[in-house]
């Protein structure tokens, strides 16, 4: 699963929320990084710094070079996945960018089709990466069919056809809105497959896909594999069936590449990781989902590797049967800073526990602190590349969840590029009404950010206790939305905990406060920006934020602990005290711990449906008025740093990191480096 895919989770990050930052942990000189490098549409592309990856040994820095490899490796699958004439079409477009010879590059059409070409790249196809709609051309048909016309034979795909046969079939593609309009349709109350342009099935019906996989499923299977995950499935001559991704199957010619580069991988890894760089090895050349598995539990195993990796089919949000997994690919390291600092949270797991607000009957008598490990991302590849999560859980198969666990990884030096890019947005300056928050949050947010994620994640979806006869699914269609409120409350109340100091885990007081004014500001006003006019909170953790920052300002309300100010005709949200927001945090922690341990639903229902859900219209417009005109883009993605080995005598001796700054000229080189598929696949 993966957490925070900008819109979600995080993305109050991604698009302004908590702007921010001290650079805790980062090398020196990130002052004149130029953390954005590109800007169309509705996208902004970024760049990420790879702090420490000078420091490891040459070991690790060869492991990671030719993962990084492997990683880039797979890039055309994903794009044959979303779309099967998403390949034909991008290399088409490529030919035509290369050969442009207008002179006039000002030109309005030819500047909206570099735009379009830029969202291709971005989306790893023709349908927007997040919505999933298909994209308008902003030029014209002529003058597309002129620039082709400058485009050599031989420059074009010429394993599709002849040009007027490639013509033939993209053109209308391009130009036609009733065609292939979106890429997964999630309508119930038609044929999802055949409304959806993902290449995932073709010729076969929704019902006939779910009976194939309902014969092949054995209920009683208590570790059963995950059906379909590696595949296409077609009707052919009458006959269903599937289509697997594995060496000598479809996507051979990438899956051998990736093969070459995880050999290499494994030359260099130790043990345990080295057999478990085989194992995915041997899966990919036998397409068998048993080893798959092996493969999942052997890497959620290795907890000791320094670096570590995904690479492969993964997740299946492309499929609207939720079956069918897209490529992805993501190479790390472990920041060690920033994992000692949840180590030590999670040591004093009991202390916390003991010291709760909460009713002594409700506590755990005896607590274990989950140590969430903090990464470095070195490389994003697949569908991690260029829009990536800022969290990652894996595997996703339920009973390798429950019998060996899973992963859960925060990406720091991703969240770390999103609050620095949008330093200097106007986003603070425009929501935040007094210099001393902003200068807090300047200064001390995303230390304050981070560590409100460890206490969330390391202690407080562990903490409490339930009644006996509790069972935990009593909250229903609540349940998510309380439990995230119950993690946050507890990572809010001890924010302020003179204990994190005692610690050195923070310097000062200001850490949190600084952290509660963002996140009161945040769950009450600002963010609604990313909510449509007229509809209410839907998403849990927005809910979540809201109800919290609701309760409190109401809580508060005779003491003045949270007000609403409003000033030249602008609404702004203020804490005046600090201490007494705390007290308020911890109170709702105790009641929220009760509903929980109770299963009192009526009582959950009532506070959601109270504080959580109902927008104020005439707020939300100002609030998306104010944010409009900041011009701050909502979606954001990466381009990756470049790796190049130092080699003496044939063999590696260093491996050198640089950060390129041109978007175009890393796609360009990606299609001429890594392009290892036809035109036409299965
Ligand atoms: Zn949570």
């Amino acid at each position: 699963m993966k957490k925070g895919f900008v819109l979600s989770m995080m993305s109050m990050i991604a698009i302004g929320g908590i702007s921010c930052s001290s650079r805790s942990g980062q090398t020196d000189g990130t002052d004149d990084f130029k953390w954005i490098v590109d800007k169309f549409d509705d996208i902004k592309v970024l760049r990420y710094q790879v702090p420490g990856f000078e420091a490891l040994p040459l070991q690790q820095k060869k492991l990671i070079y030719y993962l990084n490899e492997a990683a880039l490796c797979g890039r055309d699958i994903l794009y044959d996945q979303n779309f099967k004439y998403n390949l034909p079409i991008r290399r088409t477009l490529e030919a035509i960018y290369m050969n442009y010879n207008g002179g006039d590059q000002e030109n309005a059409q030819w500047k909206a089709f570099e735009k379009y070409l830029k969202k291709v790249w971005f989306a790893n196809g023709i349908h927007h990466h997040y919505s999933t709609d298909k994209f308008t051309p902003e030029f014209d048909r002529d003058f597309f069919e002129m620039l082709v016309a400058c485009v050599p034979d031989e420059e074009l795909p010429t394993d599709f056809g002849t040009r007027e046969e490639l013509l033939a079939v993209i053109e209308p593609i391009l130009f036609d809105p009733d065609l292939y309009p979106v890429r997964v349709s999630q309508s119930a109350d038609s044929d999802m497959l055949k409304h959806s342009a993902m290449n995932y099935y073709e010729g076969v019906s929704q019902k006939e896909a779910e009976q194939f996989y309902a014969k092949m499923v054995d209920p009683t299977d208590r570790t059963p594999i995950s059906y379909g995950l590696n595949s296409k499935l077609v009707k052919e001559n009458g006959r269903i069936y599937e289509k697997v991704w594995k060496v000598d199957g479809m996507y051979s010619p990438a899956i051998e590449k990736i093969i070459y580069w995880l050999d290499l991988a494994a030359d260099v890894a130790e043990e345990p990781q080295k057999s478990t760089i085989e194992k995915l090895i041997s899966y990919y050349r036998s397409g068998d989902l048993k080893e798959f598995d092996e493969f999942n539990i052997l890497w959620v195993q290795d907890t000791v590797s320094n670096v570590d990796f995904v690479n492969g089919f993964t997740e299946n949000y492309g499929d609207p049967l939720g079956r069918k997994a897209s490529w992805e690919a993501l190479v790390n390291f472990k920041n060690e800073e920033a994992t000692r600092r949840t180590e030590i949270i999670s040591a004093q797991a009991q202390w916390f526990e003991d010291h709760s607000p909460v009713q002594p009957e409700y506590k755990k008598k005896e607590v274990k602190g989950v140590s969430a490990k903090v990464i470095t991302a070195a490389i994003l590849g697949g569908d991690c590349y260029p829009a990536t999560p800022i969290g990652i859980n894996l595997p996703n198969a339920d009973w390798i969840r429950k019998e060996h666990g899973s992963k859960s990884v925060t990406i720091q030096n991703i969240t770390e590029a999103y609050s620095e890019s949008s330093k200097g947005n106007g986003f603070l300056e425009e929501f935040m009404l007094r210099p001393e928050d902003r200068e807090r949050i300047t200064k001390y947010g995303t230390l304050g950010d981070n560590l409100h994620t460890d206490l969330h994640e390391c202690l407080g979806h562990g903490s409490g206790q339930l009644a006996p006869g509790t069972n935990g699914d009593e909250l229903k269609q609540y349940g998510s939305a309380l439990e995230e409120t119950r993690a946050d409350l507890f990572a809010l109340y001890y924010l302020a905990d003179p204990k994190l100091v005692e610690l050195g885990i923070v310097p000062n007081a200001d850490v949190a406060k600084a952290e509660y004014a963002s996140y009161i500001m945040n769950g009450m006003m600002t963010q609604f920006a990313r909510i449509e006019l007229g509809k209410n909170v839907e998403q849990a953790h927005m809910r979540n934020r809201k109800l919290i920052a609701e309760w409190c300002y109401e809580q508060g309300r005779a003491d003045n602990v949270i007000e609403k100010v409003v000033e030249n005709g602008k609404t702004y949200i203020v804490v005046n005290d600090f201490d007494k927001l705390r007290a308020l945090f911890g109170k709702m922690l105790r009641e929220i711990q009760r509903i929980k341990s109770e299963g009192d639903f009526e009582a959950g229902k009532e506070l959601v449906e109270k504080y959580a859900v109902k927008i104020d219209p005439v707020l939300h417009a100002e609030v998306l008025e104010r944010y409009g005109k900041l011009g701050i883009q909502p979606y954001s993605g990466f381009v990756n740093p470049k790796y190049s080995p130092v080699m003496e005598g044939g063999e590696i001796v260093d491996v050198k990191i640089e950060y390129p700054e041109d978007y175009v000229e890393q796609m360009l080189e990606y299609s001429r480096n890594y392009s290892f598929l036809p035109s036409k696949n299965g």
